[in-house]
């Protein structure tokens, strides 16, 4: 949660308001994954959150290593179900691909995850938690990552989730450095900011979302993709 749904969540179980912030910066920069680390808060605050609440990461069910350093993880949700999601590095960058949705419907034709249908749309909690369980995993601090929305699912056909993602991933990786891919769907854009060019082509694709959009780089050409992606037509 962003700290400002956090302070209205904790609502009387915090003194301050700013104990949102210190949570939020346990969680989301340091990594926190027991209250009984977030010395900052005193001991009743921890053992009263410890008592409500849980810090529900995935599980890594199986990770893939490459010989070029890329790293695939297999995680298992609480339900049963299984996303994956990708460590890239390349020189000196860092680019995390993540999921939105636990199968998806659309069956574009090249995609394994197509193949196997719909799944369910993940919530913010589980996009999010696949960035902080690789981060924990690999010791990568938030500062200089790069996002991608490439791993299963189509991120806009879960939007408020992947609103809800931005709003908290936003905090801690610059927005500019979060791209989502589209499988060919069109998104009309309710916005009157007058853009051009790459703006405007973000703009249009994601909305009120304010970050890059490109097109699924798995097809040779955008027009491929379409002809391909079932949503094309
Ligand atoms: S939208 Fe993405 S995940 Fe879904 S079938 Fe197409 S390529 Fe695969």
């Amino acid at each position: 949660m962003a700290p400002e749904r956090l302070r209205e969540t904790l609502g009387e179980l915090i003194d301050r308001p700013f104990r949102a912030d210190q949570i939020f910066q346990a969680l989301h920069v340091r990594g926190v994954r027991d209250f009984a680390a977030m010395t900052e808060l005193h001991k009743d605050l921890r053992a009263r959150l410890a008592e409500r609440f849980r810090i529900g990461w995935p599980e890594i069910a199986e990770r893939v290593p490459s010989a070029d350093g890329t790293c695939k993880f297999l995680f298992r949700l609480h339900d049963g179900a299984s996303i994956e999601a990708v460590d890239i590095p390349d020189g000196d960058r860092r680019t995390l691909c993540i999921s939105s949705q636990a199968g998806c419907a659309l069956a574009c034709s090249f995609c394994v995850t197509g193949f196997w249908g719909a799944g369910r749309n993940l919530t913010a909690g589980e996009i999010v938690a696949q960035v902080l369980a690789i981060r924990a995993d690999r010791q990568l601090p938030a500062e200089g990552l790069r996002l991608v929305f490439m791993g299963m699912g189509e991120p806009l056909l879960n939007l408020e989730s992947l609103r809800q993602a931005l709003d908290i991933l936003g905090r801690t990786i610059s927005l500019r450095r979060i791209t989502h891919g589209r499988s060919g769907r069109t998104w009309r854009c309710r916005c009157t900011r007058p853009t051009t060019g790459a703006a405007r082509r973000s703009c249009r694709s994601t909305a009120a979302i304010r970050c890059r959009s490109c097109w699924r780089r798995c097809a040779a050409t955008r027009s491929s993709a379409a002809a391909r992606s079932p949503s094309s037509t």
